[in-house]
């Protein structure tokens, strides 16, 4: 049975759950492939999936160490936005929220995209001044943005701390309606079926440990379950960049963080959207289990751990309950981390490289979730024509050289500066 629908629901439901079949297959390795995408979160395998379904190329193999879903993609809060201010980041973002959009159809996969609304809350006169310059330029580029004074944001959340003398007092805030949250791991699984139906290889539990060259072309990729011949390669390992890149002895503008996040007991509906607040570093939004969804800053230190530790715990709380003491009396659940890759602009990479047939895709900082959809089809465009789509012509790895920075407003790997 192909296709998911109300119908096949009812039929399997009547028959004992018989019918239905794999999502997606588990081959062995070919020995070669025409396009051998390392990483199996939800970048490489919407890569994979735009490179057959746009582009005709089904010869793909998406190589993972792990499971899919084991890396960030199943480890993130989930938000869902495109309110950027700068052309190079505006235009892609926005291209990503249209595909998101219009993903759970695509797929034929329910990717639980809820448009419940994104909102950034304000502490000052100078941050209203910068919120309402972004507001503009957002809609001058065609994206949904308001402009909320103090009022308007007690109507949506009455429940924040809106006394004279809070740690962080509400002047307003900047909401992007049209932004939400996705169901995680039912992106990865949508889209590896997705590519899976369509040919592709999804290789489970296959590491990559070194590269055949001959000289800068790539002529083989070395895993954990023998050498496979390439076409060309796509890397989009996440937080492992700079160790799978140092296979090549390549070094990248890109430090790797944990990043942690927390979720609580189920509560009745509490909050309807996404909150953010960029002076305390804190965000949260409810589960459609009622759990509280929450996350601050990255690690204050470079990491591979992909774990959590005590006084970002600390600080999270911290930044929570300045704003939301009501939570205090909340019991948290768990907490996880995973490895984020931040670029030096804050701003992603999606390149080509200095390597004949390697493209990269990383830097995706904080929030490379909610560009799943869009950079799969970017780097998939960029990986079929060797040469970026409209939406990445601005995320070279040249830029890093020539310092046409695409620098939204200071982030990069600095914790709190975000
Ligand atoms: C706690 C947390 C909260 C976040 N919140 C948000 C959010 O709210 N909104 C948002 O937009 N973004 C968020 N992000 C960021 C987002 O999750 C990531 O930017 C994005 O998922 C990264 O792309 P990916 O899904 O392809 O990464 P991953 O899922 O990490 O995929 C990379 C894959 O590469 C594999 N790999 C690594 N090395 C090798 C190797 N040698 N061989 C083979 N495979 C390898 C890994 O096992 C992994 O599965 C958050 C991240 C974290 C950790």
């Amino acid at each position: 049975m192909a296709e998911y629908s109300v119908f096949s629901l009812i039929r399997e439901g009547l028959t004992g759950h018989k019918g239905w079949i794999r999502a997606w297959r588990d081959p062995e390795p070919k020995q070669s492939y025409d396009v051998i995408i390392i990483g199996g979160g939800g970048h490489g395998l919407a890569t994979a999936y735009y490179l057959a379904r746009n582009h005709g190329i089904t010869n793909v193999a998406v190589v993972e160490k792990g499971w899919i879903g084991g890396g960030n993609v199943g480890r993130n809060t989930t938000i869902v936005r495109s309110n950027y201010m700068l052309d190079g980041n505006a235009h892609f973002y926005e291209h990503s929220l249209k595909l998101w959009e219009g993903l759970s159809r695509d797929l034929n996969y329910n990717v639980m995209f809820s448009q419940r609304g994104v909102l950034n809350l304000a502490h000052n006169d100078g941050q209203m001044d910068a919120y309402a310059r972004r507001g503009n330029l957002m809609r001058l580029n065609g994206i949904d943005a308001e402009l909320l004074d103090r009022d308007g944001v007690r109507k949506l959340y009455p429940h924040l701390d809106y006394s004279t003398d809070a740690r962080w007092p509400i002047y307003g805030g900047l909401l992007q309606a049209r932004g939400g949250t996705a169901r995680h791991d039912a992106v990865a699984w949508g889209f590896a079926r997705g590519a899976d139906r369509r040919g592709v290889d999804i290789l489970q539990n296959c590491e990559v440990v070194g590269f055949e060259r001959d000289g800068d072309r790539i002529t083989g990729v070395k895993t954990s379950r023998g050498t496979i011949g390439c076409g060309r390669v796509g890397m989009a390992v996440a937080g492992n960049t700079s160790r799978v890149a140092a296979m090549l002895g390549w070094k990248l503008p890109i430090e790797s963080h944990v990043l942690q996040a927390f979720v609580t007991e189920p509560l009745k509906p509490l909050i309807d959207g996404v909150v953010t607040y960029g002076a305390g570093h804190f965000y949260i939004s409810q589960s459609d289990k009622g759990g509280l969804v929450l996350g601050g800053d990255i690690d204050f230190h470079n990491s591979y751990a992909q774990r959590g530790n005590l006084p970002v715990v600390e600080d999270v709380m911290a930044n929570g309950l300045a704003m939301m003491p009501h939570l205090s009396r909340l019991r948290i659940l768990r907490s996880w981390g995973g490895i984020m890759d931040m670029s030096m602009d804050g701003s992603p990479i999606i390149s080509k490289t200095p390597f004949d047939n390697l493209y990269l895709n990383a830097g995706w900082c904080y929030g490379g979730f909610k560009a799943t959809p869009g950079s799969g089809y970017a780097f998939a465009h960029t990986i079929a024509h060797d040469a970026p789509h409209e939406t990445n012509r601005e995320m070279g790895l040249e830029r890093f050289e020539t310092g046409h920075l695409l620098d939204e407003g200071g982030k990069g790997p600095t914790p709190k500066l975000h």
